[in-house]
């Protein structure tokens, strides 16, 4: 005859419903808890390696400069230059791009904003300085990649002088207050100074994507994490608070 055998548990093994409910409901505080934390440590690596990336692109262009004159690269070229049916811009390998140390498997990696979750020439988020460092390559200079570039020597005061910031295309450019630029998400591979005849119209502007910071390169070769407010951008030019211009 078979006999049942009492079970190690008293006959009642498991969880009743009332129990996994409150299991459930105390997993969910705690990851309500946590979340926080881990949002912000995803927010301080982003900008840890925005950071890194940026001292990268600012030593590389310090590199171009000394191997060509102290020519700074162009922002960008026009369409169909030398008839190639595409545009380069400054992180092209024939640019900074061929001095930075970044194993990339395009060329807009390097201008790549770890915060920026998408690849894409126009949503790359690292900014260049556009007019007063990076000039644009338009038909009448398309020949000459160096010549009408500032050189580095034009520029008076380079621990102040921003070269590279994060960068996005801003829908609010009639703040005067920069730290109040807003962006829908789309970044952009360079930033308009205010003396560029687009800066109204295109409003790529810098940007604090990293929890009211940005990452910025600056043209001495230091990189700072500061409110694009201290950029400067709010000043006319030559005013001693621009960071943004020579
Ligand atoms: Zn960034």
């Amino acid at each position: 005859m078979k006999q049942s055998t009492p079970s190690a548990c008293g006959g009642r093994c498991g969880f009743s419903l009332i129990e996994l409910v409150v299991i459930v409901a105390i997993i969910m505080i705690l990851a309500m808890m946590l979340m926080p934390n881990f949002r912000s440590a995803r927010h301080s690596v982003d900008r840890v390696n925005c950071a890194t990336r940026q001292r990268e692109c600012i030593n590389g262009l310090l590199l171009y400069a000394g191997d060509n004159q102290q020519f700074l690269p162009p922002v960008g070229h026009h369409r169909n230059w030398r008839g190639l049916g595409y545009e380069e811009w400054w992180m092209y390998r024939r640019w900074v791009g061929a001095y930075v140390n970044i194993l990339t498997t395009n060329q807009f990696e390097i201008a790549q904003c770890p915060s920026v979750r998408r690849s894409n020439i126009m949503l790359a988020g690292i900014g260049y300085n556009h007019q007063q460092l990076g000039i644009w390559l338009g038909p009448a200079t398309q020949e000459r990649v160096v010549g009408n570039q500032p050189q580095l020597f034009n520029i008076r005061a380079p621990a102040d002088t921003v070269v590279f910031a994060d960068s996005a295309w801003i829908t609010n450019p009639s703040a005067t207050n920069p730290a109040a630029w807003y962006s829908l998400g789309n970044a952009d591979h360079l930033f308009r100074t205010p003396d560029n005849p687009q800066y109204a119209s295109s409003p790529q502007r810098a940007y604090n994507r990293h929890q009211d910071r940005l990452v910025a390169a600056f043209a001495d070769g230091h990189v700072s994490v500061l409110s694009v407010t201290n950029l400067g951008f709010q000043y006319p030019l030559n005013h001693p608070l621009a960071k943004w211009d020579l």
